[in-house]
């Protein structure tokens, strides 16, 4: 069963070939024996798992399901789940029960018509408060890539991919503030997107840079993201930057031809850096889209070079403000013995929160600073702003542009902690969708030495249906996407 597609289990339990409580019961089985090797998840939630499971059954005996009723996922940790901790990968938040469920879990979980009927495994491991590229900063411990077990499945959603790409859940949900679904869904030979910023609510999703952040899907394929994301997204009014206007049908849009689609391929992203067998993957890909009836056009993005360096003081400033409500004495780790109001704060923030998380806050704190606010954080946006009119001026000339996801394929656990920078480059490639609100994927588009290569599509303001649906065409024609990692089939 953990092999179906989306669409196959939703037929599958309709067609009464397995009970949702048999589906769920499959994937708790497989987490149980699985997850010791991988850490994909902080907390597993089985005997809600069954309850939901058998609501859903009841819902596909009376006729009442929604077509994702009774389908498990896995919901990364950053999303508030009521009733079920809620960590954010911090020990800051270890003992944080969230009191309500995020927009997205009540649409995705809640019975139909409210809401999808889905069925929560469990809540995923990520790097500590969405920050890291590797999921090795969660206070939970790294995950492992199961594609190789002493390598990162990349970050910050490591867990969601990890469990999916294990086949240990069908679906998951990730954030993505600077690449954190796209890069580890390249890493882990899995399909993720992250849609146009304000599309999906941030309402109950825990805050890192709230101008960047966007939570989408890490899946199997283009069509399973394709259900997953339609049931996610929409206005939402409890969040201010939703963005009221209709949902495309994704899945309705896949199925379309791509003849005559104009493909834009940025000079900047194939320059130095990149690993040459992911090169060649990438360069493989779009002839194969030529095949298919797209036309490929020479582009420039110019500013990109200068998207991380942006990003490095706008995510930090962002995130100190929102993590600026840890403190102690409302939310979270609360250190024991302070004297002082100061020394509880003090104290409290310097347990309840790991090295990355303080060095962003002290980045942040200090760009934001009098004196100094001008010289970066000002600047920075100036520049951001640079970045989405390069974006802007290549939608007037192509419908989605192509590029490598990440510099080449997963690296070895331990190999880039001593180097915050080395770290940092890993986004090099996704950055700039997140500074200028576009939606953007990855795909699977082959293995170098038998590790997985994704590439990036990335679109114009609400153009998710042309990239699933141009994702979707290439799965069609490749198989790559339907390899799984030998140790967990
Ligand atoms: N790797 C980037 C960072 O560490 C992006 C993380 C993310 O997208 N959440 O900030």
């Amino acid at each position: 069963m953990h092999t179906l597609s989306i669409a196959e289990l939703a037929a599958g339990l309709r067609a009464r070939k397995f009970s949702a409580r048999e589906l769920a019961q499959t994937f708790l089985d497989r987490i149980a024996q699985h997850d010791g090797a991988l850490n994909s998840f902080i907390s597993v939630t089985a005997e809600q798992a069954l309850v939901q499971a058998d609501a859903a059954d009841a819902a596909l005996a009376a006729g009442t399901a929604a077509a994702l009723t009774g389908i498990p996922l896995a919901q990364k940790d950053i999303f508030c789940t009521q009733g079920v901790r809620t960590s954010c990968g911090s020990k800051m938040l270890d003992s944080f029960v969230a009191p309500y469920n995020a927009t997205i879990v009540d649409k995705l979980q809640a019975p139909s018509p409210q809401g999808a009927g889905m069925v929560m495994l469990g809540k995923a491991n990520m790097d500590e408060f969405a920050m890291g590229s590797s999921n090795e900063t969660s206070f939970y411990g790294p995950v492992k890539n199961p594609w190789d077990l002493e390598r990162v499945p990349g970050g910050s959603s490591g867990g969601s991919v990890a469990a999916v790409a294990a086949g240990l859940a069908p679906v998951a949900t990730a954030t993505d503030t600077g690449g954190s679904i796209r890069q580890p869904a390249s890493l882990t030979n899995l399909t993720g997107i992250k849609p146009t910023y304000g599309r999906v609510s941030r309402y109950g999703m825990i805050a890192f840079a709230s101008s960047l952040d966007q939570a989408g899907v890490v899946a199997r394929s283009a069509e399973d993201a394709a259900y997953v994301l339609q049931a996610m997204s929409g206005f939402d009014p409890r969040d201010s930057t939703s963005v009221d206007r209709p949902v495309d049908d994704y899945v309705a849009a896949l199925n379309g031809s791509i003849k005559g689609l104009k493909i834009g391929l940025p000079k900047e992203y194939f320059a130095e850096g990149l690993d040459p067998g992911a090169r060649t993957l990438i360069e493989a890909a779009i002839k194969q889209y030529e095949a298919l009836g797209a036309t490929v056009h020479d582009i420039s993005l110019p500013s990109s070079p200068l998207s991380v360096p942006t990003y490095y003081v706008v995510a930090p400033a962002e995130a100190s403000s929102n993590l600026a409500r840890f403190d102690g004495v409302r939310y979270g780790h609360r250190a024991e013995g302070a004297k002082t109001l100061e020394e509880l704060y003090k104290r409290s923030r310097g347990e309840g929160f790991g090295a990355e998380v303080q060095r962003r806050i002290m980045i942040g704190t200090y760009v934001l600073s009098h004196g100094y606010f001008d010289a970066y954080y000002l600047k920075a946006q100036k520049v951001r702003r640079l970045i989405y009119e390069d974006f802007k001026r290549a939608f007037e000339t192509v419908d989605l542009v192509l590029g490598p996801t990440a510099t080449g394929t997963a690296f070895k656990i331990g190999s880039k902690t001593d180097d915050p920078v080395a770290m940092y480059m890993n986004d090099i490639y996704t950055i700039a969708a997140n500074l200028a609100g576009i939606p953007a994927m990855s795909l699977p588009c082959g293995f170098v030495d038998g590790l997985p290569v994704g590439m990036q599509l990335m679109g114009n303001f609400f153009s998710e249906a042309r990239m699933l649906n141009a994702a979707h065409q290439y799965q069609l024609a490749t198989d790559f996407h339907k390899q799984s990692p030998k140790g967990f089939k």
